[in-house]
């Protein structure tokens, strides 16, 4: 068992790979990791906005809305029925692979021209002030 001892370069602390890890990385042709396990979890889950809304203008309609994105966002954000209407054709935003070019260059570029439901919701039933919900249903009685 060879295992390298590596430090953090944002939070500097102590992290190994080990053989698994290694193997891992060889066989996804993938350099060693820079950041420790927690850093490069923050780092992924900051993608993801679950519990912090905003309110802003729907890119589409221009109608207020809540949404996930902030209004200084420079992404395109569609209130949420009208993301997933055929108002809009999401084929206008494909676009050939370039080959030559890195994949995470052109997955952000097309991240930032695509829009993006403001909130993810699907077959709610008074439990509009949700995110990331499905299948939801608050009972109110009179
Ligand atoms: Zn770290």
């Amino acid at each position: 068992m060879s295992e390298e001892q590596k430090q953090c370069v944002e939070c500097k602390k102590e992290f190994v790979i080990n053989e698994g890890d290694r193997e891992m990385l060889n066989l996804l042709k993938v350099p060693s990791p820079t950041l420790c396990p927690e850093c490069r979890m923050i780092r992924r889950l900051l993608f993801r906005n679950e519990r912090t809304w905003y309110r802003r203008k729907c890119d589409a309609t221009g109608e207020q809305m809540l949404a996930m994105f902030s209004p200084e966002t420079p992404l395109k954000v569609y209130k949420n029925e009208y993301w997933k209407s055929d108002a809009w054709d999401p084929l206008e935003y494909g676009r050939e692979y370039d080959f030559s070019r890195p994949f995470f260059e052109q997955f952000g570029e097309l991240f930032k021209s695509i829009p993006h439901p403001n909130l993810i919701q699907k077959n709610l039933v008074n439990s509009e002030y949700t995110n990331y919900s499905l299948n939801s249903k608050i009972a109110i009685s009179a």
